[in-house]
């Protein structure tokens, strides 16, 4: 289904901006059609400003844009959720967050790692970086890679050298965030499961 941009006589949609890796609310705006599509057209979040009373893209004075990953419609096609990349802080008081949060990643520098897996592989030039290259490759390569390295892993593990274990350790951990997000997924979907099985 398409949203339904006439369910309100002013013909706008709330947009609720979502941090594509951290998860959390970054801030509420509203779309008609033509807001919406240039925001699928330039990838960078545009509203109808109310006060404004015209377009207007998010970060075209502070340059604090949010740059589109994915949206989805509601149960009812009247509200638009939408996930992003921020560009800097969202709010124009210069915090994260419109609700004053920091929008710090759940898992810390692996998040933060997770975010620049992700900026590779949607920029997807595999001739400047090794990242892109291999999901330009495909699964079966990047599942390929985690497998070598967890053999190296388990290799160093039962030899007495920790500085070499650590090293393939991080190697079989990065090739697994590449892997996770080739699949569509993240770390949080591996702490949700982990968490189904604590009690
Ligand atoms: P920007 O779009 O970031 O260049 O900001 C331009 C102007 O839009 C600011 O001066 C604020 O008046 C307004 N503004 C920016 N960010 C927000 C926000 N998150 N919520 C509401 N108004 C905002
Ligand atoms: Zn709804
Ligand atoms: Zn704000
Ligand atoms: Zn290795």
């Amino acid at each position: 289904m398409e949203i339904d941009f006439n369910k309100n006589s002013d013909g706008l949609v709330p947009a609720i901006i979502q941090d594509a890796q951290t998860k959390n609310v970054l801030m509420l705006g509203y779309m008609n059609q033509e807001a919406f599509d240039k925001t699928r057209e330039t990838k960078k979040v545009t509203f109808f400003s109310r006060s404004k009373k015209r377009l207007w893209t998010k970060g075209e004075e502070s340059g604090n844009f949010l740059n589109l990953v994915d949206i989805k419609n509601d149960c009812d096609d009247d509200t638009l959720l939408i996930s992003v990349n921020p560009q800097g802080p969202t709010c124009h008081t210069g915090s994260d967050t419109c609700w004053n949060e920091e929008n710090t990643s759940n898992f810390g520098f692996l998040s933060q790692l997770e975010s620049v897996i992700e900026q590779r592989r949607t920029s997807a030039d595999g001739s400047k970086s090794y990242v892109a290259s291999l999901f330009e490759k495909g699964i079966n390569k990047i599942a390929q890679k985690v497998g070598e390295e967890a053999v190296e892993t388990v290799i160093e593990a039962k030899d007495d050298n920790d500085e070499l274990f650590l090293y393939e350790s991080a190697d079989l951990l990065f090739h697994y965030l590449i892997l996770l997000q080739a699949k569509g997924f993240s770390l949080k979907d591996i702490e949700t499961e982990l968490k189904k099985r604590h009690n």
